[in-house]
């Protein structure tokens, strides 16, 4: 499991959230477990919710996190955690009372930290941040984390050191690239000075059969530790950021690396200031293997011995491993890429959050129960940028574990859920794993609500993946599934049922402009279920439902076309494709109707007030809305509708001018209504019941609160 941050380290339980978060994962499969950055320092942290090393509370939880992976057989590696300019200090201070201040190598500020200059650092203090780097790493083996991984990777202190954008020194430190490289050189080599050399990764090791908890013994990982523990570091594949490292010194650094002793090489890539999307669900799958590649024919050609299993450093043989990541998420992608015999292992880490059992799951073939993570960002990334607890839109209880056990319950119940959308199934899903007699009721013959629909915007197939895998596992769990049944108050009221969860999700908003009720107007869930004729389409509305609606008329259906297309946008190595192949197989389905693409100039959003995209996740929507402008899609803002003609859409445009835009199709998306048909009845029998999702709630619908209020709904009744 790949690092990510989630804010668990900070919450205040003796460790117990975090520990319970990593015991799942390492039950479900998971050998090793990359933790979420670790700060070296208090100015290294990345915002107030990070951990720093070293800090007496902090350290008690991961130590007892620590013990719950050994526990459960798994390993696991701290990261080595600076932000430099990246930082994010307001308010902060350090144990004097004085105020945090920002550091990096030159006073180069990043836009995001609210007007913060950071502080260059000096020589003295230079060194000591790389001693900050060695004693957080003897501290974590003290707290016994079975290995350490330096973060150099995604812009942060060390990638800072590296690019010539973020040092502008002329000393020993910047100036020439071997120097701006030196840096990250002397971490390396202080981090592994403290830390010991010989080292073996037996859980990684060890043979698929045996499961994790048969690969570790106590007195192993004693001896392992005494002898020292692997190094890893993440480095970046490519800055993503014009004028940055070239190719060629990322490969000269990464020959520096071998050369320092480290054990394994973890391929990020992009930094947060990137203007190219590098985890959003519009990136391709396996858009980055090429980059991981890349470095492992630089490993290779460096002498260094390849690791086949991540063994490293054994009986002084060098060994060094390659971690490809970013953007896979199903394990028969990384089985393929594994099999391509250059890439040693691969870090997922969405993934992990979307479903704690993904490699039992996939050892097992049972790849229909596995729950796919969509690429939203909304329950993880986008939280964790605002500083709050990560969690997954599609696996509510991740980062709650310990708030939402898996126990099986001591009053069983019979419980009906009304509406198989993202709220139902989570809902439906909780119950029924505790031993709840579940019966779930859907109108539709095929169910998944809103997922269903925007498993046809290219690049959310996987949408459909999550809904599927929430029914095999209901199938797989006994719950009774009603799907072609409208429920009505009498099935649910007068016996049948102890407690009921109206999930009936959201209708399309009609508009009122005179011509709405014209053939060729038609509802976005319309257009996504039946296609769009060629010609010319107008767009109303242009929140998240109608970028969504404009990139299925746009973009290309299949995904190895927008790979190609993708790569040669941004200008990156094209993708070896074998991933993209693999999702389209996997979903026909939802292929089914999707328009030719055409030209963006026939596609016009229109949007009364407000952003474009608004609605879409803070990571996501520049991705959304600037491939629609790429494209050539045109968006006007700021329109009054006057009329809808049999041939165009007549507005007043921003400054009161008259407008008739060309329509063949006109497309509304202009919000939704919740669809609660059932909740007065209900309330009048006295039966216990909880509205969820957006039958509670359609003005702000939000996947991520629906999926909250369904498990909550599941717990409470
Ligand atoms: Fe994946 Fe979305 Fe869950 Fe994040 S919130 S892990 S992107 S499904």
């Amino acid at each position: 499991m790949g690092s990510m941050h989630t804010g668990l380290e900070l919450v205040d339980d003796g460790g117990e959230a975090l520990a319970a978060f990593w015991r799942e994962r390492i039950e479900g499969g998971a050998a090793l477990i990359i933790t979420g950055g670790l700060a070296v320092s208090p100015e290294g942290r990345g915002a107030a919710d990070y951990a720093v090393l070293g800090e007496a509370a902090t350290d008690a939880r991961l130590a007892h996190a620590v013990e719950a992976v050994h526990a459960a057989g798994g390993l696991v590696s701290a990261q080595l955690f600076h932000a430099g300019r990246y930082a994010l200090l307001d308010g902060l201070t350090a144990a004097d009372g004085s105020p945090l201040e920002q550091v990096a190598p030159s006073a180069v500020p990043w836009r995001a930290a609210r007007g913060a200059i950071p502080r260059e650092l000096n020589d003295d203090e230079i060194w000591r941040t790389i001693g900050d780097f060695a004693s957080a790493a003897r501290v974590a083996v003290a707290l016994g984390f079975d290995a350490v991984e330096i973060m150099a990777s995604e812009g942060y202190l060390i990638n800072q050191f590296c690019s010539p954008l973020t040092n502008l020194r002329d000393d020993e430190w910047g100036g020439t690239a071997r120097r701006r490289r030196r840096f990250a050189r002397e971490v390396l080599a202080a981090v592994r000075a403290a830390v010991g050399f010989r080292v073996s990764l037996s859980a990684v090791d060890a043979v698929p059969d045996a499961g994790p908890a048969a690969t570790r013994s106590a007195e192993n990982t004693a001896a392992e530790r005494a002898s020292g523990v692997p190094v890893t570091v993440r480095i970046s594949g490519d800055d993503l950021m014009p004028g940055s490292s070239s190719a060629d010194e990322v490969d000269e650094l990464v020959r520096e690396l071998v050369e320092g002793g480290v054990d394994a090489i973890s391929v990020g890539v992009g930094w947060h200031e990137s203007r190219v999307p590098t985890v959003q669900a519009a990136v391709p799958h396996g858009a980055w293997l090429g980059y991981a590649e890349r470095i492992a024919g630089v490993v290779r050609a460096s002498g260094a011995p390849r690791s086949p299993k991540f063994v490293t450093h054994a009986q002084g043989s060098r060994r060094v491993a390659v971690i490809a990541s970013n953007r896979m998420t199903d394990l028969r992608d990384v089985e393929e890429v594994l099999q391509g015999g250059l890439i040693d292992a691969v870090a997922l880490a969405r993934p992990f959050l979307a479903d704690p059992q993904i490699v039992a799951r996939s050892r097992e073939s049972t790849y229909d129960l596995i729950n796919t993570c969509i690429g939203c960002n909304q329950a993880c990334i986008d939280r964790s940028l605002v500083g709050a607890r990560v969690s997954c839109l599609v696996n509510p209880r991740a980062g709650n574990e310990s708030r939402f056990p898996l126990t099986l319950t001591v009053r069983p119940r019979r419980i009906a859920v009304v509406g198989a959308g993202p709220a139902g199934l989570a809902a439906a899903v909780d119950a029924a794993r505790r031993a709840h007699d579940v019966t779930l009721f859907e109108a539709r013959a095929e169910p998944s609500g809103q997922f269903g629909l925007a498993a046809r915007i290219p690049g959310k197939e996987d949408y459909a993946a999550t809904a599927r895998a929430a029914i095999a596992e209901l199938r797989d769990l006994g719950a009774t599934l009603r799907f072609g049944t409208t429920a009505r108050a009498a099935d649910l009221i007068g016996g049948p049922f102890d407690a009921v969860i109206l999930s009936t999700g959201v209708v399309p908003r009609a508009i009122e402009v005179d011509g709405a009720d014209l053939p060729h107007v038609i509802s976005y869930e319309r257009a996504l279920r039946e296609g769009v004729p060629d010609g010319h389409v107008v767009i109303i509305g242009g929140g998240g439902i109608g970028v969504d609606i404009a990139a299925y008329l746009t973009e290309p259906s299949a995904e190895a076309d927008r790979a190609l297309e993708f790569a040669r946008r941004y200008g990156l190595l094209p993708s070896t494709g074998l991933v993209g192949a693999g999702v389209a197989q996997r979903n026909p389905a939802v292929s089914a109707n999707r328009p030719q693409p055409r030209a963006g100039e026939l596609v016009t959003v229109l949007r009364r007030s407000g952003r474009f995209g608004d609605g879409i996740g803070i990571s996501s929507r520049w991705v959304a809305v600037g491939r629609l402008k790429d494209a050539g899609v045109r968006m006007l803002g700021g329109v009054h509708y006057r009329r809808i003609t049999p041939t165009a859409v007549e507005v007043f445009g921003p400054e009161g001018e008259k407008l008739s835009i060309r329509a063949d199709t006109v497309v509304v998306c202009a919000g939704q209504e919740s669809h609660n048909p059932l909740e007065a009845e209900l309330e009048a029998s006295g039966i216990p019941f909880a509205v969820v999702g957006g039958a509670k709630d359609a003005r702000s619908v939000d996947a991520v609160r629906a999926t909250a209020e369904g498990l909550a709904a599941a717990r409470t009744l």
